[in-house]
């Protein structure tokens, strides 16, 4: 029997479809990420934004699509906030983004299979391999739909996530999560302590999304002390405006956030600091936006994700008004030329340098890879594993090297 996995949302989804895909295959699925002709369907939904939640919704019909008699079952963020949007599309089990186990004790139960006790591991297939450490957040920041969809942070011990990175053969390993930051407040320990506890693992260590507070002293020398790390930091930023940093809820100001940048530079004076930024947030002033286009040069970001600010029923942001779309929809481009401006700059300063890249996917003339910095470098030619490799020039979305 065939069953579909198929995922929308972020990592964090992605890894715990990896895990639906090991439970469905022990109990003798053949299974695929791929929406095709199948006998039962998983949908991992997400809603983050309006339109994910959206897409989720027309999954189901696309599910149908291919086998309109395929039990559908639903899990993750969407039917978490709203289980009845799918339940009145007929799917035969819609759980939520948590206990996605009780998932597949119902595939179990209507398919009279043996249920495997817990979620097993990650399928981990590919160069790079996503370990979960936490789920939920504690933050509540004021737009965001999440600590009421995952709940407050539940952690990992770190002995369960070095005994799962111990089984890993991939040469990279990303520490996921909702918000990696808060890793440990739960059981008496932080992100710092687990880092530390991963000095002796001899693979490229790379980190999700980071919050601000995490960034001191103690928490870069721990990371600098590993034996490979990938310094990339994705920090959260959101807004470069004091007063919509407050309004969102955020626990830092931009002087604040250009310190912990600031930090980062002076441990890895190469780093990728990366960023998410809204665009448009309720009540964001001209002068409010100005101040987040004016970020990206100082805070000297390698890449940027701009998103246009989406109202989410049940967030604190959701009573405030809304600005107008075609202002929210200016300020978007706004943002993204001027991160677009920021990758090249980012990439520019890279050139001439030798990087460590994991070589990932062939397309018949260059193999694709990703240097420590999260640069994509294409070199001529098969290549396999990793390599040192001389950065030439930009190319495409990311640079051309050479072998040295
Ligand atoms: S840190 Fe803020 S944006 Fe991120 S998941 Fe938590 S509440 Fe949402």
């Amino acid at each position: 029997m065939k069953a579909v996995v198929f995922t929308l949302g972020c990592k964090v989804n992605e890894v715990e479809s990896s895990s639906l895909m090991s439970a469905l295959e022990s109990m003798g699925f053949e299974v695929t990420d791929e929406l095709c002709s199948a006998d039962i369907y998983v949908l991992n939904t997400g809603a983050v934004t309006r339109e994910a939640e959206k897409k989720s919704r027309q999954l189901v019909s696309r599910a149908r699509r291919f086998n309109p008699s395929a039990p559908v079952y639903v899990c993750g963020c969407a039917s978490q906030k709203d289980a009845l949007q799918f339940a009145e599309r007929g799917v035969r089990y819609v759980c939520g983004a948590r206990n996605k186990e009780e998932l597949i004790a119902a595939v179990a139960a209507d398919f009279s299979l043996s249920c495997p006790s817990g979620l097993p591991f990650p399928k981990q297939v590919r160069t790079r391999a996503f370990v979960k450490i936490e789920d939920g957040c504690n933050n509540f920041c004021s737009y965001c739909v999440i600590p009421y969809l995952r709940g407050r942070v539940t952690s990992r011990p770190i002995d369960d996530i070095l005994g799962e990175i111990a089984r890993i053969e991939c040469p990279e390993i990303v520490l996921t999560g909702i918000n990696i930051s808060a890793y440990g407040s739960d059981i008496g320990t932080d992100l710092t302590a687990l880092v530390g506890a991963l000095s002796g693992v001899d693979r490229r260590i790379r980190l999700g999304s980071l919050e601000c507070n995490i960034i001191d002293v103690r928490f870069l020398s721990a990371c600098a002390a590993l034996k490979k790390f990938a310094p990339q930091f994705h920090l959260s930023l959101q807004s470069g405006s004091d007063a919509v940093l407050k309004a969102m809820n955020r626990h830092y100001t931009r002087a604040e956030y250009l310190e912990k940048c600031r930090l980062i530079y002076s441990f890895f004076p190469g780093a990728a600091i990366t960023t998410d930024i809204i665009a448009g947030f309720c009540g964001e002033t001209e002068e409010d936006f100005s101040q987040s286009l004016s970020v990206i040069d100082e805070a000297k970001f390698a890449r940027v994700h701009a998103f246009a600010f989406s109202p989410r029923e049940g967030t604190g942001a959701y009573s405030l008004k809304d600005i107008p779309a075609p202002i929210k929809s200016e300020r978007l481009h706004a943002l993204l030329n001027k991160g677009a401006e920021a990758e090249s700059r980012f990439i520019f300063s890279a050139l001439g340098g030798v990087r460590d890249v994991i070589f990932e996917d062939f397309d018949g003339s260059y193999t694709g890879g990703y240097t420590p910095e999260y640069i994509k470098v294409y070199v001529p030619g098969r290549q396999a594993g990793e390599g040192a490799v001389k950065i030439l020039r930009p190319f495409r979305d990311g640079a051309e090297g050479q072998i040295v």
